[in-house]
């Protein structure tokens, strides 16, 4: 693996970097406060062509590739875990699966305004019954002549509530168990029977919509089917592998802004006639910080990069997300701590990383499925 990364991809970062702290990060608190989904925002993600950076340009992405597409969410994830978790899901989860497996026809509808930020997408696996053991759903879609028609209930689906898209994952043939589930496009702005019944609020990422929602005989037209039928769940484990790489990236961003904002002010606090960073115990927190922080980000780069040369990634994608997820909770942690009383305040972001790292290791797959991934990986 070459470690310098291409000068596209640097530039890239510089980029969003310089979008993210002037534009973002001043509101980030003042979102999670008001649990308000920053849409002025994703119009201007829109705006800089990074809503659909993996996508190619022909369905109006940018044409990047994984590793630029996880520099970029780590760069968000720096400044804004609610940003950067609605800027991963509409991206690993709600459109690259239409790009991966959609018709031309799926790709021009569904795909580009996705990818040109029109408006951003959701996802819907989990249910109130089933989260890790995720296959074990009762959301069922019927054929009825040339229709197809969903009833079910769907949990915890980040930006249903704001979405233009959402793909739904049911139940086609109850008997046939991983092959007999398939997935849908289902449009919440348009048909009749969706309805977001609750957006939780949650201990952090208040600015990225958590919704329950309820299908009650949605009607669509069979062309909403993405892929074939019964591929559902095969589909779900290809999203997966590009979507923790995404989580990792993420949690990578939390780890790196926590990281440098208790750094910056260890130098300055004095305590003891001294700036508290000349203190080994809080010098060698720093330290550590940044050591998780690289080590969670090479993991992330190699699955990413391993994901671009077309290789599955099943074991790489889930040991990133694990270590990068428990890194960033880790490294959050004892930045609020570096802070003493100032890291308990809402004043000062730590709080607010820490709070928002703690998902990482939930979503898309706990870190205990992510272990139970390598083992059954390794053979064991
Ligand atoms: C903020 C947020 C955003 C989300 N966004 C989405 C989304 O956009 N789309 C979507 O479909 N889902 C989404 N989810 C759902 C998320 O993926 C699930 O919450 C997660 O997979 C865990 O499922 P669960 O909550 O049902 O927990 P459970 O599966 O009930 O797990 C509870 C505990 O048991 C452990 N456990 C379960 N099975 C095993 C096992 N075999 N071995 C060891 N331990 C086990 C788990 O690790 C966990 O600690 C989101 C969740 C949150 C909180």
């Amino acid at each position: 693996m070459d470690f310098e990364l291409p000068a596209e991809h640097r530039m890239m970062r510089e980029e969003v970097r310089r979008f993210c702290e002037e534009e973002i990060e001043p509101l980030a608190q003042e979102i999670e406060d008001e649990h308000r989904f920053p849409a002025e925002i994703f119009e201007q993600l829109g705006e800089l062509d990074v809503m659909g950076v993996p996508v190619a340009e022909e369905y109006g992405g940018l044409g990047g590739d994984q590793l630029m597409y996880a520099l970029v969410t780590e760069e968000i994830g720096r400044v804004s875990g609610s940003v950067g978790l609605s800027y991963a899901a509409h991206v690993s989860l709600a459109s690259k699966p239409i790009e991966l497996f959609g018709t031309d026809e799926q790709k021009a509808e569904w795909l580009r305004p996705l990818a040109e930020g029109e408006y951003v997408g959701g996802w819907a696996l989990t249910e109130p019954g089933s989260g890790s053991d995720a296959s074990d759903m009762d959301t069922i879609a019927e054929q009825d002549g040339d229709e197809w028609v969903l009833n079910g209930t769907k949990q915890f689906i980040t930006n249903a509530s704001e979405a233009g898209s959402v793909l739904v994952k049911a139940v086609t043939d109850p008997e046939a168990g991983y092959d007999g589930i398939s997935t849908f496009i289902v449009d919440p702005r348009n048909d009749d029977g969706f309805e977001v019944t609750t957006v939780w609020d949650k201990m952090g990422l208040n600015a990225s919509p958590t919704c329950e929602i309820q299908l009650d005989d949605v009607r669509i037209p069979e062309d909403r089917l993405l892929g074939e039928e019964g591929e559902g769940w095969k589909q779900t484990m290809k999203t997966l592998q590009g979507g923790r790489i995404s989580i990792a990236a993420l949690s990578v961003g939390l780890a790196q802004g926590a990281y440098e904002h208790a750094k910056e002010y260890a130098v300055e606090r004095e305590q003891f006639g001294k700036p508290i960073s000349k203190f080994d115990a809080i010098r060698n927190k720093i330290v550590e910080m940044r050591r998780k922080t690289e080590r969670a980000r090479l993991l992330t780069h190699k699955a990413a990069w391993q994901y671009d040369q077309g290789e599955e990634v099943v074991e790489e994608s889930a040991l990133a997300k694990w270590d990068a997820s428990e890194a960033a909770r880790e490294v959050a942690e004892d930045a609020v701590q570096v802070l003493g009383g100032y890291g308990y305040t809402e004043d000062f972001a730590p709080q607010r990383y820490y709070r928002d790292a703690k998902l990482m290791e939930i979503g898309e797959g706990t870190s205990e499925i992510q272990q139970m991934v390598i083992g059954r990986e390794l053979g064991l």
